[in-house]
């Protein structure tokens, strides 16, 4: 078998388009374009990249960006001075903290602070709470886990019933992945750096989820022919064709896997370019629901 590859930039295209010609609709009908005020606190140079694209995404689309940028040294009382000034600015309609946050900054207190209908991240913890909960919705659900859901949906993969297997548990892919996937009735298996025999459980899944960081762990013998794999990782291997000495490659061995699996997403190309999707979608969603149109 050789798996249907998901095509996670294709799909995120579509998103993007989706969103730009509904703001261009919303703005010829005179309403301000969405905007997306970004917090970012250091120098990371991944985080910076990681905000320089969400603001470039929003101008693309036609939607304002605010990005306050408060240096490494920055205390606890000015970053959140910074999320509640955003909060009370009614020309904002998403609030994005950059994580991580420096060690020294209380992240718990910081999200916790964030006014739950400009929350476009979706990590409040109302908001994940309510995610965490039968019956309740939350206003957001965080962006790469809802992205790695919208792919299985894209492709055609049932979700309800199956079993599905999450490599990882944490805050922003991990366990918000499972929820969203409980919550969409599939039975769910969490695992983690302590699980045991993990090519075993890996084979019971119909959905793969890997979320974990480590290079190809991911075989394709443990794959059950058949099933859907969403690859989150982000890994760099050795590459001497390439300029920067390395390509990016997923957890999930994809020459293997593709050979097993009935849909895979490659990286880069699959999850990756959701993310930025999904945000956008979401700070659109903040401006209709703080208007009151949903
Ligand atoms: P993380 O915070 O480092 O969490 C990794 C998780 O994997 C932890 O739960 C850890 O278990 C588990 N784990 C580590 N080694 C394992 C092993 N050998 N076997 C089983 N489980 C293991 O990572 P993250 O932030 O969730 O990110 C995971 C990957 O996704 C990274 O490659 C990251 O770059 C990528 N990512 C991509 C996107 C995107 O495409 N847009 C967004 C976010 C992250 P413990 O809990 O026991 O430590």
């Amino acid at each position: 078998m050789t798996a249907q590859i998901i095509d996670g930039k294709a799909v995120a295209l579509k998103i993007r388009e989706e969103v730009a010609a509904e703001v261009a609709r919303r703005k010829d009908a005179g309403k301000a374009p969405p905007v997306l005020a970004t917090v970012l606190v250091g120098n990371r140079a991944d985080s910076l990249a990681y905000v320089t694209s969400k603001g470039k995404a929003c101008l693309e689309l036609g939607m304002g960006s605010i990005n306050q940028h408060l240096p490494e040294s920055a205390s606890q009382m000015e970053v959140e001075a910074m999320v509640r000034q955003l909060n009370a600015d009614p020309q904002v309609n998403g609030i994005l903290v950059q994580l991580p946050l420096p060690a020294h900054i209380d992240e718990e207190h910081v999200l916790a602070l964030i006014d739950i209908e400009k929350d476009v991240d979706g990590f409040s913890p109302i908001n994940i709470g309510r995610l965490a909960q039968k019956g309740r919705q939350p206003l957001f659900a965080p962006c790469t886990p809802s992205g790695c859901l919208y792919l299985l949906d894209q492709a055609g993969v049932k979700i309800e019933g199956a079993n599905a297997v999450v490599l990882g548990r944490s805050n922003i892919v991990g366990m918000p992945v499972a929820l969203l996937l409980i919550s969409r009735n599939a039975t769910v298996t969490v695992c983690h750096s302590r699980t045991r025999d993990l090519a075993s459980v890996v084979g019971q899944a119909d959905i793969l989820i890997a979320a974990i960081g480590k290079r190809e762990m991911v075989r394709g013998e443990w794959i059950k022919p058949g099933a859907a794999i969403i690859d989150v990782g982000i890994n760099e291997k050795p590459d001497p064709t390439k300029k920067k000495g390395y390509r990016l490659v997923g957890d999930v061995n994809f020459e293997e896997a593709v050979e097993r699996a009935g849909w895979i997403t490659p990286v880069p190309g699959g999850v990756g370019p959701m993310t930025i999707a999904m945000l956008m979608k979401s700070t659109l969603r903040a401006a209709q629901i703080q208007q009151g149109e949903i």
